[in-house]
């Protein structure tokens, strides 16, 4: 009887991983995942059998992942929380075989870990936006963006630029500001917690998009969103000084 494992490998560097999806990791015998992330866990995976795709191959992974587990103990990786724009979702859909044994083994998503080198930008309500248009209509993003904006969420934006939509960054960012004053905190953060991590922060007013990339995340603070001392917060409502 096997075992499938659907893990958060977390931001990219062994330290950040949980103990829980180590140890997954070291129990099984095969692993399945896109290559650049299967590079991220070489250190810990050697002498393992290892089943890779490109990028947009994720059902086929899945569903290799799936008839691997009926005898192999198997982990299929995301990157960050496998719960959040990653394999767990597809997995269940996917599994027609209620006898499979499959465990989903969270992770610290791309919002938390840039957060945690950013200050405290997530500290009060806040939601996480792709701007992926592979399987969300731009229309329905655009409308997603605006309630968030509108609502004071602090917003965190997953995928927001790719070469195939160079314009959905900016547009959104148009958006925001029609909610938000001009000083609001934003954050690009590119590669977060894992090697070659870069900060940029801009306010509203003069953010550019240009360093902003798929291995980039984007926070935008809300309206108690400041920085102090190159810490970029978000009031939680304690009555402290700024
Ligand atoms: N399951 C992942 C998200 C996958 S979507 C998670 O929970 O983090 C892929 C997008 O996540 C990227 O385009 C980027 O926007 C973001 N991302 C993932 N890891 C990141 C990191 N270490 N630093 C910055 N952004 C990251």
């Amino acid at each position: 009887m096997g075992k499938l494992y659907v893990i958060g490998i977390g931001p990219g560097s062994i330290e950040n991983m949980t103990l829980r999806a180590k140890k997954a990791l070291e129990e099984s015998n095969i692993i399945v995942g896109y290559k650049r992330y299967i590079d991220f866990i070489n250190p810990i995976i050697h002498e393992k059998e290892i089943y890779t795709t490109g990028m947009k191959k994720e059902e086929e992974r899945c569903k290799k992942a799936l008839e691997l587990s009926k005898d192999n103990i198997v982990s299929i990786i995301s990157t960050g929380d496998s719960g959040i724009y990653g394999m767990a979702g597809l997995i269940l859909e996917l599994n027609l075989d209620k006898a499979l044994d499959i465990e989903v083994i969270p992770g610290i998503t791309a919002s938390s870990a840039a957060a945690s080198v950013l200050g405290a930008p997530l500290m009060h309500d806040n939601c996480n936006i792709s701007l992926s248009d592979l399987m969300t209509p731009y229309s329905l993003i655009k409308k997603r963006v605006e309630l968030a904006a509108e609502g004071d969420f602090v917003i965190s934006l997953y995928n927001p630029k790719s070469k195939g939509r160079p314009f959905y960054l900016k547009e959104s960012m148009d958006i925001i500001k029609k909610y938000r004053k001009k000083d609001t905190p934003v954050a690009i953060v590119k590669n977060a917690l894992r090697e070659g991590q870069e900060i940029h922060m801009y306010t509203l007013e003069n953010f550019k998009d240009d360093l902003a990339d798929m291995l980039s995340i984007v926070i935008i603070g809300n309206s108690s969103s400041y920085v102090k001392k190159d810490k970029f917060i978000t009031k939680r409502g304690y009555k402290v000084g700024e």
